[in-house]
């Protein structure tokens, strides 16, 4: 099952994608996390995202279909994959599109979660004050919601066209939301 979770920030695609990949059993790939890491370890990948993610701006999309590829290449994706955070604009979209034609691996279902933007302002404030991640100031969430819109809402549009766009409402208990998950499934 090769699916991907598409919404905001703070709609809470890593959340259920882990459930999903317990479920499945299959690997949630989260570029948020690969980059993280990155950044974390000081690799030269983490240097160049560090300054783009702390304003809340995107990766350059060669950078993450390169990432995207080398990660779908490796074993553990062989019986599917969650992508959580990729693509996040059409660019990334059609990368992925020819690179699992090549590959013969066809996304199957594109599942996107909708949280109204209120709700996300306040979700991902709590976030800053559990995690601390350098993104979470009010500036660069701000930054990252109009991103999204820019950028990454249109992959709704794209994904609906090509009939694999499945919409959950994403709030309520994360019980809840994995019903609505598993049900389009
Ligand atoms: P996330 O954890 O998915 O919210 O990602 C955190 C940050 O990593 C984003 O704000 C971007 O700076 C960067 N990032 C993650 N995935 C992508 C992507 N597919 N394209 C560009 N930038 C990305």
């Amino acid at each position: 099952m090769n699916l991907i979770l598409l919404g905001p920030p703070g709609a809470g695609k890593g959340t259920q994608g882990h459930r999903l990949s317990e479920r499945y059993n299959i690997p949630e790939i989260s570029t948020g996390d690969i980059l993280r890491s990155a950044v974390h370890k000081g690799t030269p990948l983490g240097r160049e995202a560090k300054n783009y993610m702390d304003r809340g701006a995107l990766v350059p999309d060669e950078v993450m279909i390169g990432i995207v590829r080398e990660r779908l290449a490796q074993d553990d994706t062989e019986r599917g994959f969650i992508l959580d955070g990729f693509p996040r604009t059409v660019a990334q979209a059609e990368a992925l599109s020819r690179l699992s034609e090549e590959q013969q691996r066809p996304i199957e279902h594109v599942i996107s979660i909708e949280v109204p933007q209120e709700e996300l302002l306040q979700r991902l404030a709590g976030r800053r004050q559990l995690e601390g991640r350098q993104d979470d100031t009010d500036e660069a969430i701000r930054y990252r919601l109009e991103v999204y819109e820019r950028e990454t809402a249109p992959l709704i549009d794209y994904y609906r066209r090509q009939g694999l766009l499945r919409c959950i409402v994403g709030v309520g208990t994360i019980d809840e939301i994995f019903q609505r998950v598993a049900v389009v499934l």
